[in-house]
Parts: C-alpha cells; sequence; structure tokens
C-alpha cells in the first residue's frame, strides 16, 4: 500500500516552511506526495510585475516538487484573494477528489494572516465534501468514500494573531531530512533574493530553520522540528486514526517525553 499524501498550501513556500519535513519523511516512508498552494504567489515582489512574478513563482514550486518528487497542482487564485467562496472550495474538492489522499497536511485554522487561515478552512470543506454525491467540483469529479485524516500545521510564528501561543499535539524531528528541507525551499529562488536583499544575507534559509528549532523547544527539545494538530476526526474517519503518526513513529515527540 502507497498512501497518498495530500499538502496544501496558501503561497508558494508555505508547505516548505512549515510542512516539507514531515513530507519528506513521509516520502521515505513510501507514500505519494501531492503538493499544491491556492494562491499563486504574484504579491511576492518589490520589483517584478503580476504576470512575471507569478510565472516565475509557479516555476519555482515546479521545481520544489522535482526537488522532493510531489505531483505539482497549479494555483487557483492570486495573492490576499484567497477567501472562503464557493468556487475556490469546488476546484480544491475536485483536487482531493482526483488524488484521494489518506493524510492531508493543512495549514494551521489560526495564522498571522487570512489567506492562510481561509486556505486551511478551504481545506477541511474540501476534504469533508470528497463523498458528497451532490456537491460538484470544477472540473467535475466523481465523490467517492475513503477515510482521510487531517494535520494541521503550524502557524507561521507559532502563535495566533493575538500572540496566543498554538500547543502542537505532537512534534516530528526533522533533523535527518532539514537539509532536504532547505534545498526546497531555496528552489523559490525569487523570494530568497528578496529577503536576503532586505533582511540580510541568507536571512530567507535561516528563518526556516529558526522556526524549525524553535518548534523543538515548544518540547524543551534542542532538534529542528514540525509541530502538528489532527483535526475533528467527524466526518474523515475513524475516531483513533493516526495514519501520520503510525507511519513516523520514531520520529513523532509527544509533549510528556
Ligand atoms: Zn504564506
Amino acid at each position: 500500500m502507497h498512501p497518498e499524501v495530500l499538502a496544501v498550501g496558501c503561497h508558494p513556500d508555505d508547505i516548505e516552511f512549515l510542512m516539507a519535513g514531515t513530507f519528506f519523511l513521509l516520502k521515505k516512508a513510501g507514500c505519494s506526495l501531492h503538493y499544491i498552494n491556492l494562491a499563486n504567489g504574484n504579491c511576492g515582489t518589490s520589483k517584478l510585475g503580476r504576470g512575471t512574478i507569478r510565472r516565475i513563482r509557479r516555476r519555482e514550486a515546479v521545481r520544489a516538487c522535482e526537488y522532493i518528487g510531489a505531483a505539482f497542482h497549479g494555483s487557483f487564485t492570486s495573492d490576499l484573494a484567497v477567501f472562503y467562496r464557493q468556487k475556490l472550495i469546488r476546484k480544491l474538492t475536485a483536487v482531493v477528489r482526483e488524488t484521494r489522499p489518506d493524510i492531508m497536511l493543512v495549514l494551521s485554522p489560526e495564522d498571522y494572516m487570512e489567506d492562510h487561515m481561509n486556505t486551511a478552512r478551504i481545506s477541511v470543506t474540501a476534504a469533508f465534501c470528497r463523498g458528497m454525491k451532490n456537491y460538484r467540483t470544477v472540473p467535475r469529479r466523481e465523490p467517492y468514500m475513503k477515510d482521510v485524516v487531517l494535520y494541521h500545521a503550524m502557524p507561521y510564528g507559532l502563535t495566533d494573531w493575538m500572540h496566543r501561543k498554538i500547543d502542537p499535539e505532537f512534534l516530528v524531528n526533522i533533523g535527518s531530512v532539514i537539509d532536504s528541507k532547505e534545498g526546497m525551499l531555496a528552489c523559490h529562488s525569487s523570494q530568497k533574493v528578496w529577503l536576503d536583499e532586505s533582511q540580510g544575507h541568507d536571512s530567507y534559509l535561516t528563518a526556516m530553520r529558526e522556526m524549525s528549532r524553535k518548534t523543538g523547544a515548544l518540547f524543551g527539545k534542542e532538534i529542528y522540528a514540525e509541530g502538528w494538530r489532527r483535526h475533528l476526526y467527524l466526518g474523515f474517519s475513524e475516531k483513533d486514526a493516526d495514519p501520520l503518526g503510525d507511519m513516523l513513529e520514531k520520529y513523532i515527540v509527544r509533549p510528556s517525553e
């Protein structure tokens, strides 16, 4: 059995910052990977026009997928146009029906910006509608029934936008794949150049390492980690289903350990 994993980010590089270590470990465990960002990254520049940066960022995301060996699915909308609306839910539900994931890696429902939070909500609803006969997707895809377990990544700053701390349910120790995670993030060279110019040499990659280190420190560990919370099972799976925890058992760190 090759479990299918669908990671849903908002902007090109969200998956790389928040999920890619776990994504690499799932790949090593035999999973097939699917990658999508809902937004095209067209505001991620201080110099280039919208069309130019959109094309560049798509190319970078495709390269990131090649780097990890994930199937690339194109984005649906522009930065700051990610609202909880029917059109985006229909399109993402179509991707869920095409890929039939066992595991979905999704953004945190609390985060520092609306695009991320709306993406999290759209991801949950798209998964919820996977088997609904009368829910029409764009493009049209047949409904199916199979369990899926959703795992929410940590918010970008490890807090919600009112400074409240978000506690992960568990951590994944990504120390063995941190260099791969960095390599995947580095595929987004337009963002690296922009941040390095505005904030200093290598600040893009350093920020990712620093966030991974701070995530490990949430449980008092000196490790690079990613934090996860399981979405409520109702409408998705058996009550105790935890395929990610089962597959990555030796990398999992629980709060009491
Ligand atoms: Zn983002």
